[in-house]
């Protein structure tokens, strides 16, 4: 049973406002706006997180972090990171492959990339030839492209952990 692959999938959307710090991917960007949210607002992580969360049949990352939670106020993802995959490898699996959409007008993704990928990998434990993030706009429609808001989809590869 355990020599099976496992699809997730994650999506997490976050409204922008200016004056907030902008970590995305668990990285710190220069930006004149930033996510909003009851943690550090890391939608990629967010949706990485529920992605891998998904493929191992564990609960959402709200669930097991609840915003109403003050102890998760203000908190950086990495840590939702590192909590997810201890749980990950109490199931005796490994993230395989990380497949990341960002969807954002403000800030430009191209220049953070690659920094992004690393980091992602870094946090999830694979290597970061199997991690890739794309930059979408929202070509100037709705909440995404009035830069009110960003959205992150995260696909995740999970497997059976060897040794
Ligand atoms: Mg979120």
């Amino acid at each position: 049973m355990n020599d099976l692959l496992r699809l997730g999938l994650g999506i997490d959307l976050h409204r922008l406002a200016p004056g907030r710090p902008c970590v995305l991917g668990g990285i710190v960007i220069e930006s004149p706006v930033g996510p909003v949210g009851h943690s550090d607002g890391d939608a990629v992580l967010h949706a990485a997180c529920d992605a891998v969360l998904g493929a191992a049949g564990l609960d959402d990352l709200g669930t097991l972090f609840p915003d109403g939670d003050p102890a998760n106020a203000g908190r950086a993802s990495a840590a939702f990171c590192r909590e997810v995959m201890a749980r990950v490898r109490e199931r005796a699996l490994r993230v395989l492959s990380l497949d990341c959409v960002v969807e954002t007008e403000v800030p430009k993704l191209a220049p953070h990339r690659a920094a992004m990928r690393q980091r992602l990998a870094e946090l999830f434990e694979l290597p970061a030839d199997r991690v890739n993030v794309k930059g979408k706009t929202g070509e100037k429609l709705g909440a995404i492209g009035r830069s009110e808001a960003l959205r992150a989809t995260v696909v995740a590869l999970l497997g059976a952990r060897s040794g």
